[in-house]
């Protein structure tokens, strides 16, 4: 009788406190994009995932000691997964002021035991737009080539450059200490031509001012691109596949021409990624050298019709020179740096990519054999390795070419003391550089 009692009184006891623990349960809280800077009005979203909806979610900052509630969910949901927008700024809470704060967003289960969660996220407030001032010179600009613009830029802000249409290029502080910032930027070989660029500055809080760039386009003077019709033999197109494509099977014409392309594009990607292995700082003070005793056999932005059995296959646009001198010469680094990248890169072959500061940087394709790794130090005229014809190339030659901030460049400009110094080392502090 007792026993039975007993068993009576646990179940009345304990299977509700069962019930209602396995019943519950903690919300799960996530911002859906990062928040770093609140500014007028930013906009913040917030999704909460709770297996038996929410009883409440609300949002405040904290500044100072004081916390202001920014957003409050207004009825309790039964959804499993909710999202809320709304914003927060100095619009809605003018006690806010230019400084650190903290965003902290909590919510309730609807369950029986009410359990919550909270994130916290350190922030910046920022209550004025940031505001450039770009230097007066004139810039003369050439499509698929360089220049270096200085500014200034003064209030809070996140990210600042100079942008030519969908490109962007980093602002760095001005060397040697003078105040100030720069950017070195390019025009695109592919950029259309009525493009002004702008110096740009943002606070990450939607506050984005641009200012123009004072630029002269000499129409005459711009470089005309050659076009070039490549016949594809067999032997080479056998030879490219066998390489690039090993197992592939299927039409040798349709794999040849996904190599050209899509590899292509993809192995151009992964070059200017390479933009974020930069020093923040000239790591040269020479003009850049051209391989000795080279002829060029191809150069930089050369449109090529692929040409196979009288029939044309494919175009790609050639952004590079293709210097040869003899087999197996001795690959030598162009300027002072630091190797980014040694490894085979696709159509490149066995690819070395030199970084020269400053999100410049030299690319070195089809290299029988490669001599240095990543992160060595080089030196002007250093021998990295030997050429040769892996990838995509039909003879022994060094695929060179230039990139800045990811964006392939003319290199030529780059060989020539005097440009480098009418539109390098004139404007910013290069240690060492003598024309
Ligand atoms: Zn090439």
């Amino acid at each position: 009788m007792r026993k039975v009692l007993l068993i009576v009184l646990a179940l009345v006891i304990i299977l509700p406190i069962v019930i209602v623990v396995a019943r519950s349960a903690t919300p799960v809280v996530n911002l859906t994009n990062p928040i770093n800077v609140i500014g007028q009005a930013t906009p913040i979203g917030v999704r909460v995932s709770d297996p038996r909806g929410l009883r409440s979610a609300s949002a405040t900052v904290e500044q100072n000691g004081a916390s202001y509630q920014v957003w409050q969910m207004t009825q309790p949901v039964k959804a499993k997964e909710s999202t809320f927008n709304f914003t927060a700024g100095v619009r809605t809470t003018p006690q806010l002021k230019d400084g650190k704060a903290k965003l902290i967003v909590e919510a309730a289960s609807a369950d029986l035991l009410h359990r919550s969660a909270r994130i916290e996220q350190d922030v910046t407030v920022v209550t004025r737009p940031p505001t450039v001032s770009v230097d007066s010179e004139q810039h003369y600009i050439y499509i698929g080539m360089a220049d270096l613009a200085t500014f200034d830029v003064s209030g809070s802000y996140t990210a600042a450059g100079v942008r030519v249409g969908d490109q962007s290029f980093r602002a760095w502080p001005m060397p040697g200490g003078k105040p100030g910032m720069f950017s070195l930027f390019a025009f695109a070989w592919n950029m259309p031509q009525t493009t002004i660029p702008v110096v740009f500055a943002s606070n990450g809080a939607g506050n984005d001012v641009t200012s123009p760039i004072t630029v002269v386009f000499p129409k005459k003077e711009q470089p005309h691109y050659t076009v070039h019709q490549l016949q594809i033999s067999d032997q080479f197109m056998q030879k490219v596949l066998g390489e690039l494509d090993p197992n592939g099977s299927g039409d040798p014409v349709a794999r040849f021409v996904k190599i050209n392309s899509e590899m292509r594009k993809s192995n151009n990607k992964t070059l200017a990624d390479l933009r974020f292995k930069t020093a923040d700082r000239f790591l040269f003070s020479q003009p850049f050298q051209r391989q000795p005793h080279s002829q060029a056999e191809a150069t930089f932005a050369d449109l090529r019709h692929y040409i196979y059995q009288g029939k044309e296959i494919d175009q790609q646009v050639h952004l590079g020179y293709d210097l040869a001198v003899t087999q197996h010469v001795g690959v030598q680094a162009s300027n002072d740096g630091r190797v980014v990248w040694a490894a085979p890169l696709g159509i490149y072959g066995n690819c070395i990519v030199v970084d020269h500061g400053y999100g410049l940087q030299t690319i070195y394709g089809h290299l029988s054999h490669i001599d240095v790794h990543e992160g060595d130090v080089v030196k002007r005229g250093q021998v990295m390795g030997q050429s040769g014809m892996t990838g995509m190339a039909g003879g022994d030659h060094i695929h060179f070419a230039m990139q800045l901030d990811g964006v392939q460049i003319d290199p030529k400009e780059w060989w020539d003391p005097h440009w480098i110094q009418d539109h390098i080392a004139r404007r910013v502090e290069l240690p060492g550089f003598h024309p």
